[in-house]
């Protein structure tokens, strides 16, 4: 995408991120405001808008993403209690930074309206 994209720029390396697992097409780093006790964000290192554009366009890596975002969890402790594995899509679902990302959220009870 380029150097307006935030979430590209720290693929890049360009902008500090805390990595907690690195694959050859995905990235998870953690949340930079926490909406629970862990929050993750996990993406795609090729830039797509959205999930239904990241899903459509390329279905592996949709898959990359979700089995990085499972490898993450178990190495966070998340999934004995569970945890919640959000995509917010577009204006109405309350996305800001239009570079796909999963909330991988855990480590407490959540409510029903985290992000
Ligand atoms: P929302 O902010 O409504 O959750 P998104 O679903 O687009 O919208 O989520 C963007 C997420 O990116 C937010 O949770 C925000 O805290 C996080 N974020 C923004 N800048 C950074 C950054 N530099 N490093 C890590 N996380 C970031």
């Amino acid at each position: 995408m380029g150097t307006d994209c935030l979430f590209c720029r720290i693929v890049a390396g360009e902008i500090p991120a805390t990595v907690v697992r690195e694959t050859a097409t995905t990235l998870a780093f953690r949340d930079i405001d926490p909406k629970a006790p862990t929050h993750v964000l996990v993406i795609p290192k090729e830039h797509y808008a959205d999930v239904a554009t990241l899903a459509q366009g390329d279905p592996g890596l949709a898959g990359e993403l979700l089995a990085t975002a499972a490898v993450v969890a178990e190495e966070e402790g998340l999934t004995v209690d569970g945890f919640r594995l959000m995509f917010n899509t577009g204006p109405y679902g309350g996305q800001e930074v239009f570079h796909v990302h999963a909330h991988l959220l855990g480590g407490a009870p959540l409510g029903p309206m985290l992000c």
